[in-house]
């Protein structure tokens, strides 16, 4: 919980219930001031509190910024009294999870356009807050063509029209494709469900995995030159990346009722969270890894500057899945900076509070907020 909390956190109930941090009520943060002296302060949402600012920093400012949080407190917004069963939402009252895939040997490049533009427009039509499909939350996996397969996972919160509404989503993505292979799909409770969420995907190798996650937010669906390049990155011989995939996360839903400075979290137009990522085991595959992955990335987001600049298509990253490259001319020619990416229009306010909380810096990592920074968005 440490830092996700504090990075905004979405999750798979996201659509329906928002982020972690929407529930955020208060913190209790270890800080240091200007004399060096540490000393825990608790900081709540309430309009009264004066240590109001340092609350709504932790509600998608970033880990490694303003102190150590020891403690935090959830509530819904509207959540009054303090009787603890009626604090937050009921958790569902069951779960229904699926699994299915596409064999790299039956998709052509059409078909993968037919796919990924499927997967697009039904992901723009039910991301709104009060979609019936608001309770359906899927990742779609594109491995390397050298690893073979597509994979579709989600799953439904909703117990009574689960199967339907999965079915539908795979006939929907299916469309002038072909048929998903190997279709599981199992009902289990929620508390069975998050104490082991998605196995297959979750489980770790003995000593563990490296990974690099480039990641961006999406308002729209890919263009069909950037599911063209989404194709020969896939399916490119001339890197050899077992480990490569591009993954879609679903968003959107109750994230995006809430307004960009309600929280720290700005990013509250998207219906994906899309991301080019990699792994590997052996350190001497690193090197690859990274050259195609950060190529890829570059050339998706090639219209504006090898980023996804905040606009009208883009609502930028996560600093929940931090990028250093975004720092770096080489891989960021927009000319906007690392922190727009990250925070847009917030990053002002951040900038202040981080100047009352942490005078010092003694908080500070590659990516995080500075106070010798114009303090411009
Ligand atoms: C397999 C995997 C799946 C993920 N899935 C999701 C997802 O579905 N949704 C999502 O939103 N994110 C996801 N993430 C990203 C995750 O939220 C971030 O990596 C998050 O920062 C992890 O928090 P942590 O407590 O492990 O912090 P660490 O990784 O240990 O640290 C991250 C940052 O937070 C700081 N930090 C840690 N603890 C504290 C604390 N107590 N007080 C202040 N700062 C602190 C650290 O100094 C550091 O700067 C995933 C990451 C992984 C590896």
């Amino acid at each position: 919980m440490g830092g996700h909390v504090v990075g905004g956190a979405f999750g798979f109930l996201c659509r329906q219930l928002g982020l972690a941090a929407d529930y955020l009520y208060a913190v209790e943060v270890v800080t240091v001031d200007k004399s060096g002296r540490a000393s825990s302060v608790v900081a709540t949402r309430e309009k009264s509190d004066p240590n109001r600012e340092l609350w709504w920093a932790h509600t998608g400012g970033g880990g490694g910024n303003f102190g150590v949080v020891t403690r935090y407190w959830f509530r819904s917004a509207d959540a009054s009294g303090d009787d603890p069963t009626s604090l937050l939402p009921r958790a569902p009252e069951s779960i229904t999870t699926f699994r299915a895939e596409w064999n790299w040997s039956d998709i052509d490049q059409s078909s993968f356009l037919r796919l990924l533009r499927n997967h697009g427009t039904w992901s723009e039509r039910n991301s709104d807050v009060d979609s019936p499909n608001a309770s359906l939350w899927t990742l779609l996996l594109v491995h390397r063509r050298q690893l073979g397969k597509i994979i579709i996972r989600g799953l439904s919160t909703d117990s009574a029209a689960a199967e339907r509404q999965i079915n539908n989503y795979l006939a929907t993505l299916s469309a002038g494709v072909g048929a998903v292979q190997n279709k599981e799909v199992a009902r289990m409770s929620w508390l069975e469900f998050a104490l082991n969420p998605f196995p297959d995907l979750f489980a770790m190798p003995p000593g563990g995995v490296s990974t690099k996650v480039k990641d961006a937010m999406l308002r729209k669906p890919l263009t069909d030159r950037q599911i063209a390049i989404a194709y020969d990155y896939m399916t490119r011989t001339d890197y050899d990346v077992m480990g490569g995939a591009f993954g879609f996360a679903t968003f959107g839903g109750r994230v995006n009722a809430v307004a960009p400075d309600a929280t720290a979290s700005p990013q509250r137009h998207s219906i994906f969270d899309a991301a080019c990522n990699t792994g590997w085991i052996d350190p001497r595959e690193e090197e690859k890894n990274l050259k195609w992955v950060s190529a890829f990335y570059r050339d998706l987001f090639a219209e504006t500057g090898g980023v996804p600049v905040p606009g009208d298509r883009y609502d930028g990253t996560l600093i929940n899945h931090p990028d250093t490259d975004v720092t770096d001319t080489t891989w960021n020619t927009s000319g906007v900076p690392w922190y727009t990416l990250y925070y847009q229009g917030n990053y002002p306010r951040l900038q202040q509070i981080k100047a009352r909380w942490d005078p010092k810096n003694v908080f500070r990592h590659a990516l995080s907020i500075r106070t010798d920074e114009p303090r411009r968005a």
